[in-house]
């Protein structure tokens, strides 16, 4: 099963378009549910010489080949840097004790466009510009690209791909026809989850949210390392000591190798306490289902308000990890919230309720 198939009404709304493409094109959705990969597969199939009846790509003749290699001339990817050392090579550039690589995309990166944009195509065909996370762009490089989108080059498609659309300028927003993704049906999600031999594919894709490409990476294991170290402290509930539980997960952060795991962390978090807040409501959790039971015993010892009290606080902070910060900290005072949760709660004359 491919991503066309997972998302088969997107592939088709996208080859309604085949003919009359928009300038750009701005692809939206949660993260994990396989956006980017959609948009890649839209533009090999565009810029394919011999597309199948399906209208996807050939896999086969030349502009095949050069997509599969990475050097397509009339294609560019545009990402930050630390995206782009995922794939290899990241971990040489730090070895080599150059600075860390950028989780944005930069200001050179879509000034370089300009060549590209301004040569005629190899092919004579489409032109593809593939930029994503479109919000990792600061308001300079945002509107260095505004300028591109302002002046379209016939023939050439940007193609934005966003998890969080409305971090936007809606200056960009407007100059982009919008494509909503939404979350594939759970079923399919599944099938396509099992087909890629992913077991206990239910379990992750509730943990996931419904994001299949989540899923698997936490069927892999890759991304349940940095999630378990949070787990067996969260677990602990109001047994844990804040600090050692900060230390302790702040190895798993230190360790990790791919981007913003502080970020991801403080998602994985927020999804923890939706289920505790789930249970604590006499409801069923929709994350956590293999600890069901633990939490609920956890929640059990919480009142609601704290708990709806800290649920705003962890949207705080997950403004606060878009910054530079120092973990060990941010993780100090997660905790030490997190374990007040379980603080009995005292009334005037001091007496525990
Ligand atoms: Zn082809």
């Amino acid at each position: 099963m491919n991503i066309y198939d997972l998302h088969e009404k997107t592939w088709k709304q996208l080859g309604e378009r085949r003919d009359r493409l928009p300038h750009a094109l701005l692809m939206t959705g949660q993260r994990g549910i396989g956006k980017f990969d959609l948009a890649r597969a839209f533009a090999e199939s565009l810029l394919c010489e011999n597309p199948l009846p399906s209208r996807t790509a050939c896999g086969s003749c030349l502009a095949c080949g050069w997509m599969a290699q990475g050097n397509h001339p009339d294609f560019r990817r545009v990402q930050p840097e630390a995206l782009t050392g995922e794939e290899g090579g990241g971990e040489e550039r730090e070895a080599g004790g150059k600075k860390k690589p950028s989780q944005q995309i930069t200001i050179d990166q879509i000034r370089a466009l300009d060549d590209f944009l301004h040569i005629g195509t190899h092919r004579q065909g489409a032109r593809i510009v593939l930029l994503h996370p479109a919000e990792a762009m600061n308001r300079h490089t945002a509107n260095s690209l505004l300028k591109s989108l302002e002046e379209p080059v016939p023939g050439t498609l940007f193609l934005l791909v966003s998890n969080e659309p409305e971090r936007l300028l809606p200056t960009i927003r407007s100059r982009c026809q919008q494509l909503p993704v939404p979350l594939p049906e759970t079923a399919r999600a599944q099938q396509w989850l099992t087909a890629r031999g992913v077991k206990d594919a239910a379990r992750w894709l509730a943990l996931a949210g419904g994001s299949p490409l989540l899923a698997a990476e936490l069927g892999a294991g890759d991304e349940r390392v940095l999630l378990d170290a949070l787990v067996t402290e969260l677990a602990k509930g109001g047994r844990a000591d804040p600090l050692a539980a900060a230390a302790a997960v702040d190895r798993a952060v230190k360790a990790e190798k791919r981007p913003a795991p502080l970020k991801r962390l403080v998602e994985w978090g927020q999804k923890w306490l939706v289920d505790m807040i789930l249970l604590r409501s006499g409801q069923a959790p929709r994350y956590f289902l293999a600890q069901a039971a633990p939490l609920a015993e956890l929640a059990g010892q919480t009142g609601l308000s704290g708990l709806l009290a800290f649920n705003r606080k962890a949207l705080q902070y997950r403004l606060q990890c878009e910054q530079p910060l120092n973990s060990r900290l941010f993780l100090e005072d997660f905790f030490l919230n997190y374990a007040m949760l379980f603080e009995p709660v005292r009334d005037a004359h001091g007496r525990t309720h």
